[in-house]
């Protein structure tokens, strides 16, 4: 018996092999080194506990494997055939082409991110975008940071610190990612007052409640829930007309979440407070996120009256919370196609909801034929897609769905997930449905693929 261990090449040896070439070019010599010790390290392990040496060609292939798991790019693209628009885990908004080529154009040149070109010295990287906000909304000012969580600590910490907020108990919501709105209160150094009850709170609740130590009153959008059924709130105008008539008047700020310009209901769907709305009806700052239902970058809005916005930006903490170049870029070509009245056929999230019916169920029967013809048993179904990002819960936008009857749902998504690119579905009833409201047009043919691997996985 030869000694299995002799079997096995060196390291020299193992990293001179012309297949690990890529590799290397890719990753660096000194990586795919360590990876390779690591390696022959554990088959070393594996022959001492009785296994068989490795071929040297089943060893390049496992280093390879093994290089890509640890240092490829963790954060790929990945085919959302889930039918929620704004997937809060695929990464909520998509760009449009031209805040795409907004991004791309002040990432690749030195730009006046914060030069003043008439003046010719030092300016300041919260104008822009601030006209395009102020024309959309009618707000007197604007101020954008990194996201919508950062724009209401921003506010409360700078309005509210060692103050009381008062707030709806209905309002006291957490969103993803355990941003809850007590704890947000807590950080900004604002003291909580809850008033009215879950489901119902009438303006009297705020009036009582209303003492020298108020300093603001607070609405939040419920979000990602919905009280049904015995339910009352207060709306922001009589909000405002409650916080005017004190003798010390106080601002009223109205946190939106998904913050829309455009109207929900022509797509049957409830109506989704906007952000002109907020803003006509006198909230003093409103808030929302930039990739939710606006359909830009990452970004928390900050909308409001001068001085407010003029105290805000003066605020330490605002710099912290600073919005980079690229995000300002592609907010203003977001906001200039609303400004333009094509935010329908420019912004995908706009374009998927408002997709017909009658094409999305082109698409899915299109599907079907191709995978009927590679001999995968599909079938059509009625269904529903949601906008998703926290607005609008419970309700759906008719779709056709395209299912995979199996007894083994989560074993045929996990097939799909580890295809490349990954492609993520969801289970309805007794099958995997695949909804083409939320799959790019140009990423139909990897979709199928990744279905057949898919059924392919599952018959092994
Ligand atoms: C989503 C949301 C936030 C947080 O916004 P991010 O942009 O995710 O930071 C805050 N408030 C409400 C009501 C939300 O829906």
């Amino acid at each position: 018996m030869t000694n299995p261990y002799r079997q096995l090449p060196s390291l020299d040896a193992l990293l001179a092999r012309p297949e690990l070439r890529p590799l290397i070019a890719e990753f660096g010599r000194e990586a795919v080194r360590d990876e390779a010790r690591g390696l022959l390290d554990a088959i070393r392990a594996a022959i001492r506990a009785g296994e068989a040496p490795p071929s040297g060609d089943a060893i390049v292939v496992r280093l390879q494997d093994r290089v890509r798991r640890t240092l490829a790019p963790s954060l790929i693209p990945v085919i959302n055939a889930t039918g929620v628009i704004v997937h809060t885990n695929l990464g909520r908004a998509l760009l449009s082409d031209a805040a795409q080529r907004a991004m791309m154009e002040v990432a690749s040149s030195y730009s006046n991110l914060e030069y003043d070109l008439d003046a010719g010295r030092r300016g300041s990287r919260y104008i822009h975008a601030e006209a395009l906000l102020t024309r959309l909304s009618g707000a007197e000012a604007a101020l954008v940071v990194n996201n919508n969580a950062a724009a209401v600590n921003l506010v409360l910490r700078t309005l509210a610190a060692g103050q009381e907020v008062i707030i709806s108990r209905g309002e006291l919501v957490e969103i993803g990612g355990g941003f809850r709105i007590p704890d947000i209160l807590a950080q900004s150094g604002a003291a909580l007052v809850e008033v009215g009850t879950t489901n119902r709170t009438r303006l009297a609740d705020y009036e009582n409640a209303i003492t020298e130590k108020t300093g603001l009153l607070l609405k939040v959008h419920q979000s990602n829930y919905r009280i049904v059924g015995f339910t009352e709130e207060v709306g922001i105008r009589e909000l405002v007309g409650l916080a005017r008539r004190q003798e010390r008047p106080m601002p009223v700020v109205n946190d939106l979440g998904s913050g829309t310009f455009l109207d929900t209901r022509p797509y049957g769907l409830a109506y989704e407070p906007r952000v002109q709305d907020s803003i006509a009806a006198g909230a003093d700052v409103v808030t929302f996120s930039g990739d939710k239902l606006l359909g830009g970058p990452q970004a928390g809005i900050i909308l409001g009256r001068k001085e407010i916005i003029a105290r805000l930006k003066r605020q330490p903490l605002t710099r912290a919370f600073r919005v980079d170049k690229t995000t300002l870029a592609a907010l203003q070509a977001t906001l200039l196609a609303y400004l333009r009245g094509t935010a329908t056929e420019e912004i995908p999230v706009w374009r998927m909801i408002s997709a017909p019916a009658e094409t999305l169920a082109r698409r899915a029967r299109a599907w079907a034929d191709a995978l009927t013809q590679a001999g995968v048993r599909v079938e059509l179904r009625a269904g529903g897609s949601a906008v998703g990002g926290g607005s609008l819960p419970g309700q759906t936008l008719p779709t056709t769905l395209l299912t995979l009857p199996t007894d083994h749902p989560h074993r045929l998504l996990a097939a799909l997930r580890a295809h490349t690119p990954p492609v993520i579905a969801r289970v309805e009833e007794d099958a995997v449905a695949f909804d083409p409201r939320t799959v790019l047009p140009g990423q139909e043919a990897a979709l199928l693929n990744g279905i057949k691997h898919g059924v392919k996985v599952l018959l092994e």
